[in-house]
C-alpha cells in the first residue's frame, strides 16, 4: 500500500479525514504519542489498525474525540466524577474507561462492555476528529511491541507502506501515552500512569483514587494467571532492538555500576548506549524515553543500560512503567 504522507495544512487534514470517513487508516499526532486512527464505529477499519500495527484484537483502543459533549456518543454513563475528571483535565492525557452504548463495536473495545475515551491536547488532532465528523479510535502509531512514537519519523519508520496516511505533524509534547482511569466502579483505579497522577485526580475529585495492582513495582513482571482489567498491561511492550537493563538504586551507585557495565560490554565488543536523566528531571523524562529508545537503535546498539528514577513521584512512576516494560523487567539492583 503506498502511504501519503500529509502536512499539517487545512487541504491536507481535510485529506485525511476523508480517508478516515472512507473506513481508511490515518496516523496523526496528539500531545502524548502519535495514534494510529480509524473511525471508531466502523469495524471493519478498526481491524485493519489491529492489522496494520500486529496488534492483538483483545487490546482494546482510546477512542478519540474534538468536543468533551461527544462522549455522549460513547457511553450514557456520566457520573459526577467523570464530568469533573472531563472539566478539570479535558483536552488532555487523561483517558476515561465507561460503560459503552451499544453502537460502540466491539472490535473497538476488545471485546469489552467499556470504552476508553479522550480528547487530545493537540490541534491537528482535533481539527482531524472534527473534521472527519466521527469519535476516532486510535492506539499508538507504532508496530505492536516497539517503543511508542513521539516524532513523525517515528511513525513512518514503522508504518509507511502499512496505513493511508501519516500526518507529519510536531514532536509529542508529552512523550508518554495518557493516564487510563477506570470509572465503572466505586473507586476511580487508574490502569495506566502518565503524567496526570493520582494525586491530580485526587485534588479534583477530592476523594481516594488507586492504583490498579498489576501496577505495582514490587510485583514485578504480571504472572501468567494475573488478568489485569486493562489487557494492554499484559503484552511485551515497548522493547527496543536491543537488550535493556534497568539499574536501580542510589544514584552515586547507579552511575557507577552503569559505568562498570559499560565498559564491561564495551570490551566484550558490544556497542553500549547509556540513558541517564538528571534526578528529579521526570518531565523531560517522560518527553525524551521513547525517543532515546528509538535514536539507540537507529544507532544499532546491543545494549542499552538505563538509571531507574525515583517512582515515589507518579511522574516518575509513569515513566518507570515504561521503562521496566521495554527491558523485559531486566534489573539490576545496586
Ligand atoms: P494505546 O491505544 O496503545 O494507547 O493503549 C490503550 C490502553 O488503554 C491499553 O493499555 C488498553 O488496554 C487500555 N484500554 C483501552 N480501552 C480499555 C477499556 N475499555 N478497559 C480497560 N483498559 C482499556
Ligand atoms: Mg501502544
Amino acid at each position: 500500500m503506498k502511504t501519503k504522507i500529509l502536512e499539517n495544512t487545512k487541504a491536507d487534514i481535510d485529506k485525511a479525514a476523508g480517508i478516515l470517513r472512507k473506513g481508511g487508516l490515518v496516523a496523526f499526532p496528539t500531545e502524548t504519542v502519535y495514534g494510529l486512527g480509524a473511525n471508531a464505529f466502523d469495524e471493519d477499519a478498526v481491524g485493519r489498525v489491529y492489522e496494520a500495527k500486529g496488534r492483538p484484537s483483545d487490546n482494546p483502543m482510546i477512542v478519540h474525540i474534538s468536543r468533551a459533549s461527544d462522549i455522549g456518543q460513547l457511553t450514557r454513563m456520566l457520573s459526577p466524577d467523570i464530568v469533573t475528571l472531563i472539566e478539570n483535565f479535558w483536552p488532555g492525557p487523561l483517558t476515561l474507561v465507561v460503560k459503552k452504548r451499544p453502537e460502540v463495536p466491539y472490535r473497538t473495545t476488545g471485546g469489552l462492555d467499556t470504552v476508553a475515551v479522550r480528547m487530545p491536547d493537540n490541534e491537528t488532532a482535533l481539527n482531524l476528529i472534527s473534521t472527519a465528523l466521527c469519535p476516532v479510535a486510535a492506539p499508538s502509531a507504532n508496530l505492536s511491541g516497539s517503543p511508542s512514537p513521539t516524532r513523525a519519523q517515528d511513525v513512518i519508520d514503522d508504518l509507511d507502506g502499512r496505513v493511508d496516511a501519516i500526518i507529519r505533524g510536531e514532536d509529542c509534547r508529552v512523550g508518554i501515552e495518557s493516564t487510563v482511569v477506570d470509572m465503572t466502579g466505586d473507586v476511580p483505579t487508574i490502569l495506566r500512569p502518565g503524567i496526570i497522577t493520582a494525586d491530580n485526580l485526587e485534588a479534583a475529585l477530592g476523594k481516594k483514587v488507586v492504583y490498579d495492582k498489576g501496577l505495582s513495582p514490587e510485583e514485578g513482571a504480571p504472572g501468567e494467571d494475573y488478568k489485569p482489567k486493562s489487557p494492554g498491561m499484559k503484552y511485551k511492550h515497548y522493547a527496543p532492538k536491543a537488550e535493556m537493563i534497568v539499574v536501580e538504586g542510589e544514584r552515586s551507585k547507579v552511575k557507577s555500576e552503569i559505568e562498570r557495565l559499560k565498559t564491561l560490554n564495551e570490551k566484550l565488543g558490544n556497542n553500549v548506549g547509556v540513558i541517564l536523566f538528571e534526578e528529579k528531571a521526570f518531565i523531560e523524562a517522560a518527553h525524551d524515553f521513547f525517543a532515546r529508545l528509538r535514536d539507540l537503535d537507529r544507532e544499532g546498539v546491543d545494549l542499552i543500560l538505563a538509571g531507574a528514577l525515583s517512582d515515589t513521584d507518579g511522574v516518575g512512576f509513569a515513566v518507570m512503567n515504561r521503562m521496566l516494560k521495554s527491558a523485559g523487567y531486566n534489573i539490576v539492583r545496586v
